[in-house]
């Protein structure tokens, strides 16, 4: 099966002249959905990690069936005033404006082995500043995980040193 054939672009979404990936359509797939999650954790299978950490709201969807499929834990990175219990936080930068991402302070401990798992990857800003947290926390990055890659937007130059996986490009 193709992944990419499953995944709807909707043009001029949330601007014009943006076309965006749209991942509902490979969501509501059975099959699709299930093959995307099983080759994520495939991949993730021999990096030995402890934690799969998801950005919101896309990074949930994926992140958290990846974790029940390793048997590991899996940790939201959530905007703001979203976690209940102590956070650590950092702001960065969009293209205008800033963004705040926040997660749980004992989320993570010292030396665990992380992998991020998002939809996708663009600028790589939102996976930049989440690798950040998790390093603030003393946790040890070890894959960067996405079933997308805008590679047309350079996001692997935000995120030089880190093991990056992507299922479908985009150029
Ligand atoms: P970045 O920080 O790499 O520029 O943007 C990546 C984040 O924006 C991801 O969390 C992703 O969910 C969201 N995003 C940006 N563009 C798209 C798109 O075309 N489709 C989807 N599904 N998510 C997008």
């Amino acid at each position: 099966m193709n992944l990419e054939e499953k995944i709807r672009n909707v043009q001029d979404f949330p601007k014009e002249g943006i076309g965006f990936k749209d991942i509902t359509t490979l969501i509501c797939d059975g099959e699709g959905f299930k093959l995307a999650v099983d080759r994520m954790a495939d991949y993730l299978r021999e990096k030995r990690v402890d934690l799969i950490v998801g950005p919101e709201a896309r990074g949930f969807i994926f992140g958290t069936p990846v974790a029940y499929a390793l048997g590991v834990g899996f940790v939201p990175i959530r905007k703001p005033g979203k976690l209940p219990s102590e956070v650590e936080t950092i702001e960065y930068d969009l293209e205008y404006g800033t963004d705040i991402l926040e997660i749980h302070r004992d989320a993570i401990k010292p030396g665990q082995r992380v992998a991020i798992v998002d939809d996708l990857l663009a600028t790589g800003g939102t996976t930049a500043a989440a690798v950040k947290l998790i390093e603030k926390l003393g946790g040890q990055v070890v894959c960067l995980e996405f079933l997308i890659e805008l590679t047309f937007l350079n996001g692997r130059d935000k995120l030089d040193g880190y093991d990056v996986q992507t299922l479908v490009q985009y150029d």
